[in-house]
């Protein structure tokens, strides 16, 4: 059989039941962006992929490249099966908004190591139980989201009014512009607070796992600013942060 072999890291995004004992699976990998592969015989009682392909699982792959789009798993072997965002309900509500959030928006098959350092990074703090207890988990998970932003080419510009460079004054954000708008530009913006602005510059400055605090009023305006500039460049609708 034609082909070649390709060996990468990959986290499991989704995995769909297919046919009588197959899986199929959509993974951000390493080395590769987005890929699709299938794992026959996966749901056999003596499947040699035991439990590992599920959502989350981040895994050593050798794969088979063929003809069909979807490559086929050879080997599966766990890198970190994260067992305690497993067991904690909003640690996987929380994981499975960050692989929604990667299925929407990161899908070109090519590499992007700081996309694939984002996911692995967030998962790794939902599987911490003592950050889960430092940092609360709307900042992390909004956080997360302007990273992601910011990876995937779509960050929100911040330091200057979008529509006239102005430094100062900065006191609303439009999506459509992709960023901050200054008083005399604001007409097609929301208002913005300094505590939003400011959450918004110190979380891509600092590691996901150091996420600054806001007042609730300004973590709404921050979530409607990503959610706004996805929505407006990346043509992407993610769903609630948490
Ligand atoms: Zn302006």
């Amino acid at each position: 059989m034609p082909g070649t072999t390709v060996k990468t890291e990959a986290i499991v995004l989704r995995s769909i039941r297919y046919g009588e004992a197959d899986r199929i699976l959509h993974l951000y990998s390493r080395d590769r962006g987005r890929l699709g592969a299938i794992a026959k015989g996966a749901r056999k009682p003596k499947s040699r992929f035991g439990g590992r392909l599920e959502p989350f699982f981040r895994l050593d792959l050798v794969l088979h490249e063929g003809r069909s789009d979807l490559l086929t798993v050879t080997s599966a072997t766990t890198v970190d099966g994260y067992p305690r965002l497993r067991s904690s309900g909003p640690a996987l509500t929380a994981g499975a908004r960050a692989c929604d959030a990667f299925l929407r928006l990161l899908d070109a098959a090519e590499p992007n190591p700081p996309a694939y350092n984002l996911l692995c990074r967030y998962l790794a703090l939902l599987d911490d139980p003592a950050a889960q207890e430092r940092a609360p988990g709307l900042e992390t998970a909004l956080a997360f989201r302007l990273k992601l932003a910011l990876v995937a080419g779509f960050a929100p510009e911040l330091a200057s009014c979008t529509n006239c460079g102005e430094a100062e004054h900065l006191v609303g954000f439009s999506g459509s512009a992709g960023g901050v708008v200054c008083a005399s530009c604001e007409a097609s913006s929301f208002e913005l607070t300094e505590a939003a602005h400011g959450f918004m510059v110190a979380a891509l400055a600092k590691p996901l796992s150091e996420a600054p605090e806001a007042d609730p009023l300004a973590l709404r305006q921050v979530e409607r600013a990503v959610g706004e500039t996805l929505e407006h460049h990346a043509h992407v609708q993610l769903r609630a942060a948490a």
